[in-house]
């Protein structure tokens, strides 16, 4: 792989999209090197695409002069998977930005990649559908990326990831060949499922230039209810106890008292901060008294669980108060240390009261601090160990306690993602959890899709000794 770019294929890049839309002045390439985790790289270039066609002719000219390639949507990604690796090019979708079509009688819309998930659910909302997957970044993430990480959010819990919604892709491969895979159909088993094998690919198959997304008409009617605990263990025992009686509410998620330190800090919403955790509920659907019987059924639940205060949001302000701050978690954890690698391991429910334990403990060992909070409903916990990376002897520890979190999940019957994908931050443990035979094959889907290994390289395959999330230039380690 070739880590300089030419003049020539400057103009070259700059002839395909425009000569606006390759950048690169130092200024861009800071700009377009990071993403949501700590990790920082320069790219040789950034081209910025207008159409499939424009994202084909790129790859064509990548694949003839072995660049990388590194797409890119808005860069809020978790795990690194839009951090550029030494003589990589980003490729970024965001001028593909448009709604193709919301289709109301088919009950599905035809995006760009560029499309902010914010701004997709409030053009299908405003007839009456709904998209339900709502990463916490709803207002800063692109379907393109969430798709590219099959990404996940709270109502996940009861309507399932973005990969339950993806209906039909379209691909431009890493030579630049296009294609695309499913459609409008509701059902589709013709073949191997190319959707899913694209899905959660973290850009490392090809770069998604179109998607068809699954809509269902939109719930009526919500509720929402915040119950504290004294001891997290009786929050965690709730969460199994809600589930196990069959109930399936919108949303349950966990927050424990160093991350509400934090939200009170950073923006105070009047959360409980004598409690050592709470749960979020939300429940929706069309008929009022159904929601009325499934809340008092989870009240009763958390009462014999051991909750301590139970508060209903008696209006939409009071609901979206709640809400608002559980999407502000990340900006409110920067304020206590400069630095947060952020877990997102995946466990099955029955095991998060011994997973928050275990967590607990490696805070301890590790003399570093660990706030957990996640989307405890569906197992999905983010403990995020809060760092300085300048500091060589505190990054040791956080890197010990994050392979200890990592073990810990695998150990229980979980894994190392649910949402976040695994880029560069996990990918030294993907054969721990996925074994060598599925590393296996997915290598050799990869071998046989990007045979000159253009796109975005250095992501997700172990690579012992290789850049990753602790060695990378920059990080302290
Ligand atoms: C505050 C905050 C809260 C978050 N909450 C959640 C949450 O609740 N749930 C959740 O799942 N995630 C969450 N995330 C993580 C992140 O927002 C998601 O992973 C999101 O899907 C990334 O979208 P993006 O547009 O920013 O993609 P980027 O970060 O730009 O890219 C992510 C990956 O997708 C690849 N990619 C991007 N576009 C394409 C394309 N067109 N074709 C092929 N590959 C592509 C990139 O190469 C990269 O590997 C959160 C992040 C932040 C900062």
């Amino acid at each position: 792989m070739r880590t300089d770019v030419s003049p020539n294929v400057l103009d070259e890049l700059r002839e395909i999209a425009g000569d606006s839309h390759v950048l690169t002045a130092d200024e861009d390439l800071l700009t377009y090197g990071f993403d949501g985790t700590w990790y920082d790289q320069r790219p040789l270039a950034v081209v910025l695409p207008a159409n499939t066609a424009e994202v084909s002719a790129i790859h064509k000219l990548a694949t003839r002069e072995r660049l990388a390639i590194t797409p890119r949507a808005l860069g809020s990604g978790l795990s690194g998977g839009a951090v550029p690796l030494s003589g990589s090019l980003i490729l970024s979708i965001v001028r593909m930005n448009a709604i193709l079509e919301i289709d109301e009688t088919n009950h599905v819309a035809v995006v760009q990649p560029g499309v902010i998930n914010a701004d997709l659910q409030s053009a299908v909302e405003a007839r009456g559908l709904f998209y339900p997957p709502d990463p916490s970044s709803y207002k800063q993430s692109a379907i393109g990326g969430n798709v590219a990480e099959n990404a996940g959010g709270a109502r996940c819990l009861k309507y399932g990831v973005t990969s339950n919604y993806v209906q039909a892709l379209e691909i431009v491969l890493p030579d630049g060949a296009v294609f695309r895979t499913g459609g409008k159909m509701v059902k589709n088993v013709t073949g191997y499922d190319l959707r899913a094998l694209f899905t959660g690919s973290e850009g490392t198959l090809g770069t998604i230039t179109e998607i068809t997304l699954r809509l269902i008409p939109k719930p009526k009617f919500s509720r929402t209810a915040m119950a504290t605990f004294a001891k997290i263990d009786d929050a965690a025992r709730t969460v199994t106890a809600v589930m196990a009686a069959g109930l399936i509410p919108t949303s349950i998620e966990l927050l424990d008292n160093l991350t509400m330190q934090c939200l009170e800090e950073f923006s105070p919403a009047g959360l409980p901060l004598e409690a050592d955790a709470i749960l979020l509920f939300a429940v929706d659907g069309d008929h009022e008294a159904a929601l009325d019987a499934e809340s008092a059924e989870i009240e009763r639940i958390a009462r014999a669980n051991g909750a301590g205060e139970i508060r209903v949001a008696h209006s939409q302000a009071d609901s979206d108060r709640l809400w608002a701050a559980r999407r502000v978690i990340a900006p409110a954890l920067a304020r206590k240390r400069p630095h947060r690698l952020g877990e997102d391991i995946s466990i099955p429910r029955s095991a998060i009261p011994e997973m928050i334990a275990r967590v607990r403990t490696i805070a301890a060992r590790n003399n570093v601090i660990i706030p957990v909070f996640g989307h405890a409903g569906d197992g999905n916990l983010h403990p995020n160990i809060l760092c300085d990376r300048r500091d060589a002897e505190e990054m040791k520890r956080v890197r010990e306690a994050a392979r200890e979190i990592f073990e810990t999940a695998v150990d229980l019957g979980g894994t190392l993602s649910g949402e976040h994908g695994i880029g560069l931050l996990k990918k030294q443990f993907m054969e721990m959890d996925v074994g060598p035979e599925a590393l296996r094959v997915m290598r050799a889907i990869k071998n046989a899709l990007d045979p000159l290994g253009i796109m975005n390289p250095g992501k997700i395959f172990p690579d012992p000794g290789g850049v990753d999330a602790f060695t990378l230039p920059g990080v302290t380690s």
